[in-house]
């Protein structure tokens, strides 16, 4: 059996598994990937990139309806999903082809296969053994689906990416990130949907403001929302299903089911028993701040580590550990805080730093809020209306910003800027200084009285 030797190797080609494997060997290291699927991972095959298409088609949905408002008569004659579908899926696999391209450019090898830990130091190939002084877990993570009966009639993200018609009638279960922004796509496509939280909110780790403002949003938009029901049983029924709540109540005449209510680490089929990692109890492989496992040599990076599951969080915690390990920079590391994320809930979210219950939980009456919601002056000449609210979260006499919120049209965009300067420690003085733009409605953020 042939042993082939690296100095880093990532298991997972996805997006923190090809981040550090193109980064360490821009220094020269001679990397290889380690991939049993299509390159570039959740986020470009199954995640990010097909949403996203989905979101602006949807959104372009209610840019249709809106045009009216502006003057245009138009005929909108339907949707053609298996199109759209068609040419998004055409785009990963060019995507795919590009990250192969890079890799090879950059020297970078990708093994296609399931790596197993044979110990420590190696993992096993279709019984090629490969070893390497750093060995990078970044092995991602799957959508997880409940034990309960007849749970396999419903699908997930994973199948809500291979569907091939829009669905007539869906129930969404969850109220995360996935729930809030598929049950979104799926009613602006035309789909009835009715989503089950199993407690009262959506979004329920977000700021107050933001998950009341979308709940009435998206039940505006026509979407069922059923608080605290969760499903105890799933049944077939003819060509549709029919949901047995834990309240007893039949929900019967859905077409699909789409379980978003969260995922779980792809660890328990990598041979870590043959190491001396120890993952927590949900499967996660803890790090330190510089994403170094309890074993020497052994690293983590990404949605592995249950932290922070977002792409360009990969990606960084990927490059600043190549950057530690080959680039001469020992002190490298990614902070967790300040993280700015986006939900592409219709309208999207924005969000960054300590919720108002957080930063009132942490700094009590030193802390000041300060509050807008207004129309955009876009739905002024619309029949749809989706309003905007934003909220600014300061500390202490200087009324540092340790948290910015904000739902309303082109929040998702506006909101990387806002991340920068709440980042280097703005505050609020800092942003009334700031001239504004006009019309937008990003001024609102430097205007707030
Ligand atoms: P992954 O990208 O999951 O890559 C892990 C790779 O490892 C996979 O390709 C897998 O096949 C491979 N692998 C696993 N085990 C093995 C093995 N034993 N051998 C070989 N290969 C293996 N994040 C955002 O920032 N913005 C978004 O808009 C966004 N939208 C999302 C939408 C959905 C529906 C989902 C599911 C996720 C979304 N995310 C988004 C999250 C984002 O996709 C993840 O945070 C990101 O992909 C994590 O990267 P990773 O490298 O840790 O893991
Ligand atoms: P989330 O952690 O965001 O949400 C999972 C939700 O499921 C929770 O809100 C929880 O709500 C609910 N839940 C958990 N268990 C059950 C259960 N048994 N029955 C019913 N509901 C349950 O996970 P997602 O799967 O939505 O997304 C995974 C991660 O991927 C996200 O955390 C995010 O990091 C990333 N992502 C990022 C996106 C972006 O950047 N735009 C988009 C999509 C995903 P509660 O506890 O309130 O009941």
């Amino acid at each position: 059996m042939a042993l082939h030797e690296f100095d880093l190797i990532s298991v997972g080609g996805g997006s923190g598994g090809i981040a550090i494997a193109n980064r360490a060997a821009s220094y020269g290291a001679r990397c290889a990937v380690i991939e049993h699927d299509r390159l570039g991972g959740t986020c470009v095959n199954r995640g990010c990139v097909p949403k996203k298409i989905m979101w602006f088609g949807a959104t372009l949905g209610h840019a249709l309806h809106e045009a009216r408002g502006y003057g245009y008569t138009l005929e909108v004659n339907g949707h053609d999903w298996r199109s759209l579908v068609e040419k998004r899926e055409a785009y990963i696999r060019r995507l795919n082809g590009l990250y192969d391209t890079n890799m090879s450019n950059n020297g970078v090898q990708a093994i296609a296969g399931t790596a197993q830990f044979v110990d420590d130091h190696t993992v096993a190939v279709d019984g090629e053994h490969y070893t390497a002084k750093h060995i990078v877990i970044a092995t991602g993570g799957r959508p997880t689906v409940p034990s309960v009966p007849g749970a396999g009639h419903g699908i997930t993200s994973d199948g809500f990416f291979e569907l091939r018609d829009c669905p007539r009638k869906v129930a969404v279960i969850g109220a995360g990130y996935i729930a809030v922004e598929l049950a979104g796509m799926l009613r602006s496509f035309g789909a009835e949907v009715t989503m089950l939280l199993r407690k009262q909110h959506l979004l329920r780790t977000f700021d107050e403001m933001l998950r009341e403002s979308l709940m009435e949003q998206m039940i505006d938009s026509g979407i069922e929302i059923i608080p605290r029901a969760q499903v105890a049983e799933l049944k077939k029924q003819g060509n549709g299903l029919e949901i047995v709540c834990d309240t007893g109540t039949l929900m019967p005449g859905f077409d699909t089911l789409i379980w978003a209510i969260g995922r779980e680490p792809a660890t328990d089929t990598l041979g870590l028993q043959n190491t001396g990692i120890a993952t927590d109890d949900e499967g996660y492989v803890p790090t330190d701040a510089f994403q170094q496992t309890n074993v020497p040599g052994l690293f983590a990076i990404g949605d592995v580590t249950g932290r922070a599951q977002l792409t360009p969080v990969a990606i960084a915690a990927g490059r600043r550990l190549a950057d530690r390990l080959y680039g001469g920079r020992p002190d490298r590391k990614l902070e967790y805080t300040n993280i700015a994320t986006v939900v592409f809930s219709h309208p999207p979210i924005g969000t960054v730093g300590l919720t108002e219950e957080q930063a009132r939980a942490e700094f009590g009456s030193a802390v000041k809020t300060y509050q807008t919601h207004f129309m955009p002056m876009y739905y002024a000449m619309t029949d749809h209306r989706a309003p905007t609210a934003m909220k600014l979260v300061t500390v202490g006499a200087r009324e540092k910003v340790v948290g910015c919120h904000i739902i309303g049209m082109a929040s998702d965009e506006i909101m990387q800027g806002f991340a920068v300067a709440i980042r280097m420690g703005a505050t609020k003085a800092d942003l009334d200084d700031t001239v504004a733009i006009h019309p937008t409605n990003a001024e609102e953020l430097v205007t707030m009285r």
